[in-house]
């Protein structure tokens, strides 16, 4: 059988799981609540979603809204720290990699680990990591567009990050405490409006796959970071990616994943792909209620597990 053959069979089989996958997708999402700590996010349709798949050998399959931009929020925190990977291997020292049982916003965390945060996809981690990024480059936001393709797929929406900085408490609590135990480079007041907009990035659940393809390429074809690095990237991913779901998510799913409060999930299959949700409502842990479900199905039927 040709070559194309086989890849258009693929790309089929992919679209067939997809559907199932919203099916799925739509029934969670029901269950699931808006988030509203973000003002400007409540106002999100919870019925819009979105799903699209990238594989590590040129197939790509989507369903829904897929080019429709949505807020990615804590997507971002994996691009950006990628980013700052680029620039500073090393930067684990600073953020920690271990799992967290605390919600994300947790200072209780903070303070029981003395001070270090427990991992990039915490709050306080991803403070740490946009604090040493913007040393690196300057702009934390553009770092983060860059690595998503740049500024005709992603933007940071200024009225989002205007939301957040407007009504936020817990972020800024988190960077003075980060501050007093000298965990910062950059004053508070230029940290926060850059975290804040790198947050507000909106991107769509196909920018969103294809971008992290780099996390699923074990040749190294799409070379972002070093293998060694992806590696970690995924371990980390998968123990933290999903906060206090992550060891639920490694028992049903079994995919290192992340999420944001906007309703996006990116789960990576090392080797074979990447797939990405977009449904805003969110499950008592703060993850895509819809995303996680859809994923659940599309990585069974599909066979993406690392297990
Ligand atoms: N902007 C939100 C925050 O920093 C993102 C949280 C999330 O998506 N989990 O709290």
């Amino acid at each position: 059988m040709p070559a194309t053959r086989l890849f258009q069979t693929s790309e089929q089989s992919l679209r067939e799981y997809l559907r199932a996958a919203q099916v799925r997708a739509c029934r969670a999402a029901a269950a699931g609540k808006v988030s509203a700590q973000v003002p400007a996010l409540a106002e999100v349709d919870p019925t819009r979603f979105a799903m699209a798949v990238a594989t590590v050998d040129g197939a790509e399959a989507h369903i829904g809204e897929s080019d429709a931009r949505f807020s990615i929020q804590s997507l971002s925190k994996l691009f950006a720290l990628c980013a700052l990977l680029r620039h500073e291997p090393d930067a684990w020292s600073a953020v920690g990699w271990g799992p967290s049982d605390a919600g994300y916003g947790s200072v209780a965390d903070l303070e029981h680990n003395q001070w270090r945060p427990r991992n990039p996809f915490v709050n306080s981690g991803a403070l740490v990591v946009t604090d040493r990024l913007l040393m690196h480059s300057g702009d934390t936001v553009a770092a983060t567009v860059e690595l998503l393709g740049g500024r005709t797929v992603a933007a940071s929406d200024a009225r989002v990050a205007q939301s957040e900085t407007a009504t936020d408490h817990r972020n800024s609590a988190i960077a003075h405490v980060l501050a007093e135990h000298g965990r910062l480079i950059n004053p508070i007041d230029v940290l926060l409006p850059q975290y804040f907009a790198q947050c507000a990035i909106t991107a769509s659940v196909r920018t969103l796959a294809r971008a992290a393809l780099f996390l699923a390429d074990k040749d190294g074809d799409r070379a972002v970071l070093d293998p060694e690095t992806v590696r970690r990237v995924n371990a980390v991913l998968l123990m933290s990616g999903m906060y206090g779901a992550a060891g639920d998510i490694a028992y049903r799913i079994g995919l290192p994943a992340k999420s944001g409060i906007g309703g996006g999930v990116l789960a990576v299959m090392p080797g074979r792909g990447t797939v990405c949700v977009w449904s805003p409502p969110l499950d008592s842990a703060g993850n895509s209620a819809g995303g996680v479900a859809a994923i659940e199905e599309f990585a069974r039927r599909a066979g993406w597990s690392v297990f």
